[in-house]
């Protein structure tokens, strides 16, 4: 394989970062584009009090551990971000990447007349690399984004990994009917984007003796709210609940793509199990959190919210703040504005407030779409929801992968695997099998994903029961042993963390 080809990776949080790492150590060179002035992506920018809500040992690179200072199990957002800076100076990354320049738009340029719609190998021939195609990329200076045109430079490259992230850059406000939307609100509406990116004193002084509403139920709403309510005034928010259960034995109970009529049979047989499990954790989260009193006990089973990677580990004392009175939960299906405030369904009062918090989520998909000139390329990524094959190709774009698109309860950990993976196969250690049978894998593991997930869940996330399960078809393409513990037992039963796949590279 030509190690000379050029690659671009796109975005400089930890899936830029990792997929550095991984191509550099296939000896390829590749080029970095950030568009901020440093490293770190989502944790660069958060507000103050954001924790890791995954414990650390899954948020881990596989290997680079957490410094031993580092002692509780919810590192805070300097604490990640500390740890990410380290990686990128311990594997040489930094002089790779050039800060400040935001790649504005992708374009595929081939000197074959082929029609990609008539391909049945990826590219042609399913390997990385193609004579004739090649990734044009206009990139701006972030410094300056009002320049000219003229001022944008052209690169052009052999392969892109867009690492771009999902929960930034294009915040996803709801539409509301007229006179019914932020406009007649006396008071202020923001983004959490917003609120996140403001200087903490900033932030205090804008919320200082104010009604604040948080509209939300992720991380976010819930960060933002308690951090609220520590410093005044009453916020509005539901709760998400997070548990691990990354083992073989769990796997045993759900339903895997391309299983067998054994694992099928198994499958049903211990499904029960799961049932139990399942209920007993819903059990032991209402008798530890007041979630009835307060009306907050989730419409979906424990089971559901897990395969749907929806989970949200609360702030501490989050209870303690609701039973105070400083946060004050109320659950909901719609609301819209008014004058003073917000008209919650089902209400007749308005829920007076100052200031509206949305935190609504990204649209995420858009933001992936419009980074392509193509409109072919538009159509892929439309309604996608990313479905992609081994969650980073998809089977219609040429030498082109998306990292850090696909949701899981770590997202650092999947990527990592991701990222080995995508640098397998730029070394040419396989190739991809043909469109028509990655098409079908896809399908496979999307029928799989909805059964599990809730059914209106827009998102793909390989669910959490079948996280060493996808493990294990990436390992196999690469030709590695996917069992990676040291005798039976714990193979069945041990939970399966990023440590496990330290030797995979
Ligand atoms: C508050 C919060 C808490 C979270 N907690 C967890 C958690 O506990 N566990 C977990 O697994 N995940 C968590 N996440 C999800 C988190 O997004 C991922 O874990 C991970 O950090 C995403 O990394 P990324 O590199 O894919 O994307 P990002 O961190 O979003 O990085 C993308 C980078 O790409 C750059 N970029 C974007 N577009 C361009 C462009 N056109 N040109 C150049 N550069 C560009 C951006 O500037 C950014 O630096 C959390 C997210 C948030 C917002």
């Amino acid at each position: 394989m030509e190690r000379g080809k050029r690659i671009a990776i796109i975005g400089a949080g930890i899936s830029g970062l990792m997929a550095c790492k991984y191509t550099l150590e296939k000896g390829f060179s590749p080029i970095v584009f950030e568009a901020r002035s440093g490293i770190g992506g989502v944790w660069s920018q958060t507000i103050e009090s954001t924790k890791l809500q995954t414990p650390k040992d899954f948020y881990q690179f596989s290997d680079f551990s957490w410094p031993p200072a580092v002692q509780g199990t919810y590192p805070d957002h300097t604490q990640v971000l500390e740890y990410v800076q380290a990686y990128a100076v311990r594997f040489n990354i930094l002089p790779r990447i050039k800060f400040n320049s935001k790649v504005t738009c992708i374009d595929y340029v081939t000197s074959s007349d082929a029609d990609l719609l008539s391909w049945d190998l990826w590219g042609g021939s399913g390997e990385p690399f193609s004579p004739s195609g090649k990734w044009h990329l206009t990139v701006q200076n972030a410094q300056n984004p009002s320049a000219s045109a003229a001022t944008d430079q052209m690169y052009q490259v052999d392969f892109v990994i867009l690492c771009i992230g999902r929960y930034t850059d294009l915040p996803n406000i709801p539409d509301f009917p007229l006179n019914q939307g932020p406009e007649v609100l006396n008071g202020k509406m923001l983004h959490s984007m917003d609120y996140a990116a403001m200087d903490d004193d900033v932030a205090t002084a804008l919320i200082k003796e104010k009604r604040v509403t948080v509209v939300g139920f992720q991380k976010s709403a819930v960060d933002i709210a308690a951090e609220i309510a520590s410093k005044n005034g009453a916020s509005l928010c539901s709760c998400r609940i997070l548990l691990f259960c990354l083992n073989r034995f769990t796997e045993l109970m759900v339903h895997k793509p391309g299983e067998g009529f054994f694992m099928w049979l198994l499958a049903v047989f211990l499904s029960p199990l799961l049932w139990i499990f399942s209920t007993s954790i819903e059990c032991y989260l209402k008798f530890v959190y007041p979630l009835k009193k307060y009306n907050m006990v989730p419409a979906h089973k424990f089971l559901k919210q897990i395969s749907s990677c929806k989970f949200t580990v609360l702030p501490a004392n989050f209870y303690d703040r609701v039973k105070d009175g400083s946060l004050y939960l109320k659950k909901s299906q719609s609301f819209s504005f008014c004058k003073n405030g917000l008209m919650v369904q089902g209400e007749s009062r308005p829920l007076q407030s100052d200031i509206v918090i949305l935190a609504t989520g990204y649209k995420s998909e858009e933001k992936l779409k419009n980074i392509f000139r193509s409109n072919f390329f538009h159509k892929c990524i439309s309604g996608s929801s990313a479905p992609f094959y081994r969650e980073c190709i998809h089977p219609r774009i040429p030498q082109l992968a998306i990292l850090g698109y696909a949701d899981s309860p770590s997202i650092l950990y999947s990527t990592e695997m991701r990222s080995k993976w995508l640098a397998h196969f730029l070394a040419g250690n396989f190739v991809l099998p043909k469109i028509s049978e990655m098409e079908e894998d896809v399908m496979e593991w999307e029928k799989c994903k909805r059964s599990d997930a809730e059914e209106s869940h827009g998102r793909s996330c390989v669910s959490t029961l079948l996280q060493i399960y996808f493990n294990d078809q990436l390992c196999k393409d690469m030709r590695c042993n996917s069992r990676r513990k040291s005798g039976f037992l714990a193979e069945l039963f041990e939970a399966y963390c990023p440590n496990d796949y330290k030797a995979v590279s």
